[in-house]
């Protein structure tokens, strides 16, 4: 049976997109775009990565450069910082390694602005050594592939992703397989409508296999203590919607939906179960609804349930729109009206 990382692979070398840093396996050209694609996108990056290679052709160009001339050739990218540790770190590799990109680890971890992520970008891509590199979209691929439940904002949760695509790599050709879980994550395994009838993996993936696509990965942010965390679920019985009227406190007498101050969209599913005594689906995960109070702000995460019988409080949209609703959870309603849910 071909494994996981084949038909990756295999999809990679037919399918991947075309980049001008991608034509060659030079440590100096991978750097200067993983750099440069830090909080920018592709598009926005290409032409100032050619220009920027066309100036300073090679390491040494860079670092005889005047710091003037490296912001010139970053005017509009934004984030200047990252212009500054590339011109700071080309002088390092003049001085320390005499002009030549290095390939240890710990010697290209301690480049300036290079963290985790784009080491392993470097080592894998320009050397083909097994490192993974481990951002976003790869936090998002493995936690479905894999069914993790966890919150990836959590470092517990990183260094399993981490570990399980090291397990991963280990005989196959690491450069290939980390560009291939960029391109997934870029155009097919996507954090909103994940593309499943063209994935390359679909049959290893267990959220697939379990239709939890729209709802993994959980990523809830940490926040301070004023500002609380919720899972509101918007819980449906057929075309009926489960409202509860609030209990004595803030936003007494008015209507809302279900929350509960829990990290996970599971937990929400025990709590729900205790409270009610009855079963929940999972649908999906509809949108992050921030509200602030006087003296508080609610980060709501909201979720699509479905019950499994019928039980006290539901009521039509038709209904629901007569009944009066705090305004943070009106907001929660207009997120669930504008997704594809309904
Ligand atoms: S099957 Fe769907 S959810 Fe699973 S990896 Fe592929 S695109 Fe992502």
């Amino acid at each position: 049976m071909t494994s996981l990382q084949e038909c990756l692979i295999n999809w990679y070398q037919e399918n991947h997109r075309d980049f001008p840093w991608r034509q060659d396996h030079d440590p100096y050209h991978i750097w200067i775009s993983e750099i440069m694609l830090q909080q920018t996108t592709t598009e926005t990056v290409i032409p100032y990565y050619q220009n920027f290679i066309e100036h300073f052709p090679t390491v040494d160009d860079l670092a005889w450069a005047s710091l003037e001339d490296v912001y010139k050739m970053w005017e509009g990218l934004g984030y200047y910082r990252r212009a500054k540790h590339l011109h700071e770190s080309a002088k390092m590799i003049v001085d320390q390694y005499q002009g030549v990109f290095p390939c240890q680890y710990e010697d290209i971890i301690a480049l300036k602005g290079v963290g985790e992520y784009t080491a392993g970008a470097i080592l894998s891509i320009a050397y083909f050594k097994p490192y993974p590199a481990v951002d976003g979209n790869v936090l998002r691929i493995i936690s479905r592939v894999y069914l993790i439940k966890e919150n990836i904002v959590k470092k517990n949760t990183k260094k399993l992703i981490y570990d399980k695509v090291k397990g991963l790599l280990k005989g196959y050709d690491a450069s290939s397989f980390n560009q291939a879980l960029m391109d997934l994550g870029a155009t097919i395994c996507r954090p909103v409508h994940p593309r499943c009838s063209n994935c390359p993996i679909a049959s290893f993936c267990k959220a697939r296999e379990f239709h939890q696509q729209n709802v993994l990965p959980i990523s809830i942010k940490k926040i301070n203590h004023q500002e609380i965390n919720y899972i509101t679920g918007i819980i449906t019985y057929q075309d009926q919607f489960l409202i509860i009227k609030n209990p004595p406190g803030l936003l007494e007498n008015l209507y809302g939906f279900v929350q509960y101050e829990v990290e996970s969209p599971y937990t929400f599913i025990e709590r729900f179960k205790e409270e009610y005594g009855v079963e929940l689906n999972i649908v999906s995960s509809i949108k992050r609804v921030k509200h602030v109070f006087t003296h508080r702000t609610w980060y709501m995460n909201v979720y699509h349930f479905v019950l499994n019988k019928p039980i006290e409080g539901l009521c039509t949209l038709e209904q629901l729109d007569l009944k009066p609703i705090s305004t943070a959870h009106q907001k929660v309603l207009k997120a669930y009206r504008q997704s594809d849910a309904i």
